[in-house]
């Protein structure tokens, strides 16, 4: 009984902001599903279970930059990017350590996914990093992981990776192009380097589905077809014109 008002009181829905830039947190993500989000497709509410999910890493957020305070180690935290970037984000932590600056970003991590990581770093978080180092101009950062299940700690120094950021940015631009000059869905993804299949935990699984039918189907021997751009009635439905009262 109260289980059912706990659920209920920690479910909510995610509102729909209109923007013209990603987040960080969007590198590594199925390009369609940024443009699902950024477009307002209707989504379900974020469920009970997965909103106190997030609570406890924004917890261990905290916990983590109040100990880098104690240390006097912190420079400042919360340091959001220049406006007018292509992309929009907050580092957790600018911190000075033997007379060098280091960007920190911390993260928790699923008991499995924190295995994975025990000689790397997750290529997205690799990257999110690295636009930090390059939005802030610092050559160096440390990721720092913890384990949601154990609280272990573990930890990855980074240095500025200029390739990686130029590809990143040239990819992301890319998107910028397509998503909101052209209002077009991107194709579908190469999934072949994702950490996890994300079509798994999609909201928008239903609406990719049905996008995906419509595509026209190959020839024997023809590469597929591009997607099209959406249909009038479904960019409405996205934007909420066409949504049940
Ligand atoms: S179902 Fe998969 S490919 Fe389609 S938008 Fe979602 S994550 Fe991307």
């Amino acid at each position: 009984m109260l289980i059912e008002l706990l659920e209920e009181y920690f479910q909510r829905e995610e509102p729909h902001r209109e923007r013209d830039y990603f987040y960080v947190s969007e590198v590594g993500k199925c390009p369609r599903q940024i443009f699902y989000t950024v477009k307002g497709f209707p989504r379900p509410p974020l469920d009970g279970q997965t909103a106190r999910k997030l609570a406890v890493g924004e917890d261990a957020h905290r916990r983590i930059v109040q100990a880098l305070y104690a240390l006097g180690l912190v420079v400042a935290a919360e340091v959001p990017i220049p406006e007018g970037a292509l992309f929009h984000g907050r580092a957790d932590a600018i911190i000075s350590l033997g007379g060098k600056n280091y960007v920190v970003e911390i993260k928790t991590v699923h008991p499995y996914n924190f295995d994975q990581m025990a000689i790397a770093p997750r290529r997205d978080h690799y990257l999110q990093l690295q636009l930090y180092l390059h939005y802030f101009q610092i050559p160096q950062g440390i990721l720092l992981a913890e384990n949601k299940a154990t609280q272990e700690l573990r930890e990855f120094l980074v240095e500025l990776d200029r390739g990686a950021v130029r590809r990143v940015l040239s990819e992301f631009e890319a998107l910028r192009e397509l998503i909101f000059v052209r209002g077009e869905l991107p194709p579908l993804p190469d999934k072949s380097d994702w950490e996890f299949d994300q079509c798994k935990y999609c909201p928008f699984v239903d609406f990719c589905r049905e996008d995906v039918a419509a595509l026209p189907r190959p020839a024997a021997g023809e590469a597929p077809a591009e997607p099209p751009l959406l249909p009038e009635g479904r960019a409405a439905r996205g934007l909420g014109l066409f949504d049940e009262p």
